[in-house]
């Protein structure tokens, strides 16, 4: 039987970045000593007070049907947690629960986007991006960004297609980059989607991995609640990736729309994780902190280690868990150095040319293993690339 183009195409045909990812995993199965560092996933698993929260809920029986925009209590929680950090006016009606921040990302494309409008996403990017975008039948459009720019948007790259689109997706902090928007980035990106009427998709799951500068959401800047539909996730901020609880926080008429949506599509989140997500949420900014300082860390021991050489190159990363190294002096893709760390080291990293176009020749290394050995193998990796580039 003939499958849909519309789910045959969802990858846009070649290959998905995702190969020497794949690769590592394949010699991980084989027995082979690799070293992760590849994926956004945290060294640490959920915290047992949260699993005890969710287990007691789950006892005491909240494992039916939930209702399916989210708990009252969880969305109470989200708005007055999104209130009290943006300033700007939320309310349980202004968020919907999801099934964790990527189907989030798809809902609110699902509900900014129809067949065949143009939607704008920024480039190096989170590697469903396209995906997500194709498969709500939008025409995925990228723009690009450049290295010598510490990959900020600018905004007459943007100008260049937005006249004709529906939406713009944006993510800060971000993933790959680790870049978090200037203020002056996003003021000039909330002009555009005033002047060219467009959404405004805010991908903010890392918004309390901010090592530098400040996180603003841009739902904050005038004009922009009634554009704009946050994404939010507990996947990143409290080591719940497994949990699968994200959120949209948007206008009212939006989120009762997406609500229609959830009812023919996920039908809700399962009330013991919402229970453990609330319970999660009211520790406070103390425990996101403790959940975020290993990245904090390793990024001061990454720089540290970069400091003592000069072939590979750190793009100054403000936030998330990620760094985007430069690693062009050796005169290779972003993908065979990739390759070539991983035969001659047994160290995985992401090819730069996994997340688009801009990143090229770079590679994104997640800083997700314990500090000694996320050291070691920067140290590898660094002297890896001084002799590549000497030969
Ligand atoms: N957005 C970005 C930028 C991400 O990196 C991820 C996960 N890696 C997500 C969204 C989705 O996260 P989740 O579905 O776990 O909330």
């Amino acid at each position: 039987m003939q499958l849909s183009t519309r789910i045959t195409g969802l990858t846009g045909g070649g290959s998905d970045g995702w190969d020497v990812f794949l690769k590592a995993r394949d010699m991980i199965a084989q027995g082979i000593d690799v070293t992760e560092l590849t994926i956004g996933e945290h060294d640490i698993r959920t915290a047992a007070p949260i699993l005890q929260e969710m287990h007691i809920t789950a006892m005491g029986g909240h494992t039916g049907y939930a209702a399916v925009p989210g708990t009252g209590s969880l969305r109470d929680t989200v708005a007055a947690r999104v209130a009290e950090r943006t300033g700007v006016p939320t309310t349980r009606k202004n968020v919907l629960i999801t099934p964790g921040g990527q189907a989030a990302l798809f809902a609110a494309h699902m509900a900014a986007c129809d067949p065949g409008d143009t939607a704008l996403y920024i480039d190096p990017y989170y590697a469903t991006y396209p995906g997500t975008l194709r498969g709500v039948g939008a025409i995925p459009q990228a723009i690009e960004t450049r290295a010598r720019d510490a990959f900020q948007p600018r905004a007459e790259a943007i100008r260049a297609h937005s006249k004709s689109a529906r939406s713009l997706l944006i993510n800060t902090p971000n993933n790959p980059t680790g870049v978090v928007y200037s203020d002056a980035t996003l003021q000039e990106i909330a002009g555009i989607c005033q002047d060219d009427d467009l959404w405004l998709i805010s991908d903010e799951v890392y918004d309390t991995q901010v090592w530098e500068g400040r996180h603003l959401s841009p739902r904050a800047l005038p004009g922009m609640a009634e554009r704009t539909l946050v994404v939010g996730s507990m996947s990143k901020s409290h080591a719940m990736t497994g949990s699968r609880c994200g959120w949209i926080v948007g206008p009212e008429t939006a989120i009762e729309r997406l609500i229609t949506l959830a009812t023919h599509t996920t039908y809700g989140v399962p009330g013991f994780i919402q229970d453990a997500s609330q319970f999660a949420l009211t520790q406070g900014e103390a425990f996101e902190a403790e959940i975020a300082a290993p990245f904090q860390r390793r990024r001061a021991i990454a720089t540290q280690v970069l400091a003592q050489q000069n072939t590979v190159g750190l793009v100054p990363a403000q936030g998330a868990m990620y760094l985007m190294l430069d690693i062009r002096a050796t005169g290779m893709s972003g993908e065979n150095f990739a390759y070539d760390l991983l035969d001659a080291h047994h160290i995985a990293v992401m090819p730069g040319e996994s997340f688009g176009t801009s990143a090229a020749g770079h590679i994104r290394v997640a800083m997700t293993i314990e500090d000694g050995a996320f050291e070691s193998a920067l140290q590898t990796l660094c002297t890896h690339a001084k002799t590549l580039a000497a030969a």
